[in-house]
């Protein structure tokens, strides 16, 4: 059976933006708008602060919002955190989670971040949309730690290795969905690098911090699908 999966590219932004680097996002947007239709769902994950300005404004181009990290619980008494429905409720549609920089400033676990996964999953199903809540709707980023933020990228034939062992053990796990999932690469994802990075097998997408904030290198990349 022949799988397609549809590209995305996310731009994770992290601890950058003001509301003043929304001019970025309207360059972006205006681009996706007068230029071919792109073939990838693009994604900005911008500080929660400016989450729902960017939710407002993407939306007029088709782009959509994403948090860079949530909470597992849905609300207590955690000073400081947010939760998924909280990103939810500012228009996020995607959150990331376990990202290695979480992982080294707050020492994040593999328990917490499964439990996040799942307290994604357990805010789609309250927000009364089931069908979201499958396998389909999780995003799997393969970023090397050594390559992010650095200029550095592995081979393709590195990247095509292990794309290919997270298929392997997604589609042993899941055999209904592990096939059709999609997995991101990041790590020094460029204007430069982004087509044959891309075109790599079992690549379906990109996410991408640095050259998310320049709206022009961003629009390359996803016109490189
Ligand atoms: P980079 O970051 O594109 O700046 O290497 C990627 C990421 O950390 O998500």
């Amino acid at each position: 059976m022949t799988t397609t999966i549809s590209p995305l590219i996310a731009g994770n932004w992290k601890m950058n933006g003001l509301r003043g680097s929304l001019d970025e996002l309207a360059s972006l947007a205006h681009m996706l708008i007068s230029g071919e239709n792109p073939r990838a769902i693009v994604v900005i994950c911008p500080p929660a602060t400016i989450l729902s300005e960017v939710a407002q404004l993407g939306a007029t181009a088709g782009i959509q919002a994403g948090g860079q990290d949530c909470h597992t619980q849905a609300q207590g008494a955690h000073t400081g955190d947010i939760s998924a429905s909280m990103l939810a409720d500012a228009g996020a549609q995607y959150v990331i989670v376990g990202h290695s920089e979480r992982r080294a400033d707050h020492g994040e676990t593999d328990d917490q971040v499964r439990a996040k996964a799942e307290a994604v999953v357990a805010a789609q199903l309250a927000a009364s949309v089931p069908e979201a809540a499958n396998f389909h709707d999780v995003i799997v980023a393969y970023e090397p730690i050594w390559a992010i933020g650095t200029g550095r990228t592995p081979t393709n034939e590195d990247i095509a290795r292990m794309h290919g062992a997270i298929r392997q053990q997604l589609s042993a796990r899941f055999p209904e969905q592990g096939p059709t999932m999609r997995i991101l690469y990041g790590g020094s994802l460029k204007p430069q690098n982004a087509r044959e990075i891309l075109a790599v097998e079992n690549v379906n997408g990109g996410l991408v911090g640095g050259a998310s904030l320049l709206a022009k290198d961003f629009y390359t990349i996803i016109s490189a699908v």
